[in-house]
């Protein structure tokens, strides 16, 4: 299925690794022009390369915090003028709510909730004058089904699945949507430490963890970043001008419910 993606541009925020990675190879495969952030300029070259390789397309990089103004303006500066944008940035550490305070909420407030909101603030007004965009949040299943000991992460991203909710219905006129992908369980560095946090919690070793909720997933295993990224050029494709608001699950299935 060709997409129709073809010579489009795209910011891939905090695509040095993972899913963010994931989408950007997804994108360049499509024939996307992508740029993509990291804070690790090193490993975000590198990721750049891999995807130029792999794909012969062109692929810039715009190194810095996603959750900095400055960070934001890198990743303008390099595409000003973007059809697609992915949100993306590290999720918040795990813990105890009783040991957090105001920064600690801020932090989380500042990479999961605005700095999207800026980002969509920073490319939303031209993609409706130019009359396509589309725009992917990487949030997470705990915004469906909160995950306990990642209150700042249930937190932060429910903030902005609700302020996402009411704009989508307010661009949408101008074929430009705004989506939320959630992942469920990847294998990606950010899983390895959340399942850290569990396998010390739960007495196991990492691999027995891993091995354990692996097998609690209806898939038997976890998602591969290849997978979700090849979802999200979907949501980015020209066909899905009619997908609007939505907060769409890839987790294999690991929510129960009888429909969405
Ligand atoms: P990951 O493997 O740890 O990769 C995170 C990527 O984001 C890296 O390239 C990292 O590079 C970059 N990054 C992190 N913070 C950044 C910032 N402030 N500015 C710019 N780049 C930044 O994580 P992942 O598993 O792909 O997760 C992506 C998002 O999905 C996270 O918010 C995570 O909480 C959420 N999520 C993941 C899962 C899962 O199972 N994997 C499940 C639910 C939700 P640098 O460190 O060099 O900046």
């Amino acid at each position: 299925m060709d997409l129709g993606l073809k010579g489009r541009r795209a910011i891939v925020c905090a695509a040095s690794k993972g899913l963010g990675a994931g989408c950007a190879m997804a994108l360049a495969k499509e024939g996307v022009l992508v740029t993509i952030t990291g804070r690790d300029p090193e490993i975000l070259a590198r990721t750049a390369r891999a995807i130029a390789q792999e794909t012969g397309g062109r692929v810039e990089i715009a190194p810095g915090d996603i959750a900095t103004p400055e960070g934001r303006a890198a990743a303008l500066a390099t595409c000003p003028e973007p059809d697609i944008l992915i949100n993306n940035a590290g999720g918040p550490p795990p813990g105890d709510f009783r040991d957090w305070e105001r920064e600690d909420w801020l932090r989380a407030l500042d990479a999961n909730m605005l700095a999207p909101i800026a980002m969509i603030k920073g490319v939303v007004d031209g993609m409706i004058d130019r009359r396509f965009g589309r725009i992917v949040n990487i949030t997470s299943a705990s915004v469906k089904s909160p995950i306990p000991n990642l209150g700042l992460s249930n937190g932060a991203r429910a903030g902005l699945t609700g302020f996402v909710g009411g704009l989508a219905r307010q661009v949408a006129k101008h074929n430009v949507t705004i989506n939320n992908l959630l992942p469920g369980p990847f294998q990606t560095d950010r899983l390895g430490k959340t399942m850290a946090d569990a396998a010390k919690k739960a007495g196991r070793t990492l691999e027995e963890e891993m091995a354990h909720r692996a097998q609690l997933n209806p898939t038997g295993r976890f998602g591969q970043p290849d997978e979700f990224g090849h979802a999200c050029a979907f949501l980015c494709s020209a066909h899905a001008g009619y997908i609007v608001g939505q907060n769409l699950l890839l987790d294999g299935g690991a929510f129960t419910a009888t429909m969405g």
